[in-house]
């Protein structure tokens, strides 16, 4: 299924893209909820971590190395960053394309809402 990520992909709509290879994206959130807030998303049409499979153990791992060696790259490795992957209603997913949210720049309160 389509979605805004893919179209972000197919570069059908614009995005403020910080990181790209053969398998991943990375661009700013358009709603930033940090001073510095990067999703990073499989090329691959996933919709959600409750659809992972298998086979797909060494693209997520992939994305989450991308993300940390991105996080270094800003110099926000030692202060801290949050990597979030909501799923689906209870996680508060929105945009049902997986995507792993990175948050940064600020004291990130825990528990979540
Ligand atoms: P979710 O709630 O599914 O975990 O996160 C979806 C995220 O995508 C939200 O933080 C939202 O701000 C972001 N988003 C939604 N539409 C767009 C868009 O068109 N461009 C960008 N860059 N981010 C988007």
């Amino acid at each position: 299924m389509s979605t805004i990520f893919s179209k972000i992909i197919a570069r059908e709509i614009p995005a403020t893209i910080v990181y790209e290879d053969d398998l991943c994206l990375g661009f700013r959130d358009v709603n930033p909820q940090a001073p510095q807030h990067v999703l990073f998303i499989p090329k691959k049409s996933i919709r959600s971590m409750a659809e992972v499979e298998k086979e797909d153990a060494q693209l997520i791992g992939h994305i989450l190395l991308k993300a940390a060696a991105w996080a270094k790259s800003e110099g926000l490795d030692e202060s801290g960053y949050r990597l979030v992957i909501n799923t689906n209603r209870d996680g508060g997913q929105t945009v049902f394309h997986l995507h792993v949210h990175l948050l940064a720049g600020r004291p990130l309160l825990w528990p979540p809402g």
